[in-house]
């Protein structure tokens, strides 16, 4: 198996050769695919696996290119640490593209990043929190968002974050991809997994 295979573009297959990636991964194998086909997909995997290119790459290769000023994918982590490394990961494998990606988190002021909200961005990645704190500033536009992510879902649980997914998901579009991740599944975290996804394909690895 080969990144060929997903017909990637030079942009994201010169990425992926300079960070020396050489095959994808078990949960990229299966899970880009199926997020590429439109699908919502729970994917479990752990730390390490390469789960984050998993929805990254495919979530490059949808949107392209800039567009309009209005994020049209929003990836939400439990912590800034957490946060950060998505938005590298995005940095990376995004750097031959001109795509925006801004990343939200708390433990500094809020007003350099509603700045950099309302200046323009492609992408979201987010704790919810801080997310939610910036909608209420009134600088983020959420109707065109059609990719929603949600990372290290078991963690999010675990830190009862649960209800202010729900208060996130009530400013996002009805339409749109959601794809659950997280590195364990029990069953409170099954629950949530099905309340936010549609007819979910489900990989694990
Ligand atoms: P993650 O599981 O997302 O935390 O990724 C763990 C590490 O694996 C990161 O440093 C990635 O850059 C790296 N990685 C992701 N996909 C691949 C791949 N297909 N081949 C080699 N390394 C990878």
């Amino acid at each position: 198996s080969s990144f060929q295979e997903f017909k990637l573009n030079k942009q994201l297959f010169n990425a992926i050769d300079d960070l020396g990636y050489e095959k994808p991964s078990p949960i990229q194998q299966k899970a880009i695919p199926l997020i590429l086909n439109g699908h919502d997909v729970i994917g479990i995997a752990q730390t390490g696996t390469g789960k984050t290119a998993a929805f990254v790459l495919p979530l490059l290769m949808k949107l392209k290119y800039a567009q309009g000023d209005a994020p049209r994918a929003l990836v939400i982590a439990p912590t800034r640490e957490l946060v950060m490394q998505v938005y590298e990961n995005l940095k990376e494998l995004g750097k031959y593209t001109d795509l925006r990606a801004v990343c939200l988190y708390g433990g500094i002021g809020a007003k350099k990043q509603a700045e950099e909200v309302a200046a323009g961005c492609d992408l979201l990645v987010a704790t919810p929190g801080r997310l939610l704190d910036i909608y209420q500033m009134g600088v983020l536009n959420t109707k065109h968002i059609k990719t929603f992510i949600l990372d290290e879902a078991d963690k999010m649980m675990d830190m009862g974050f649960m209800p202010q997914i729900r208060n996130v998901l009530e400013i996002l579009p009805m339409k749109k991809q959601n794809l659950f991740f997280s590195a364990t599944f029990p069953e409170k975290v099954e629950k949530y997994a099905y309340e936010f996804t549609d007819f979910p394909e489900k990989v694990e690895v």
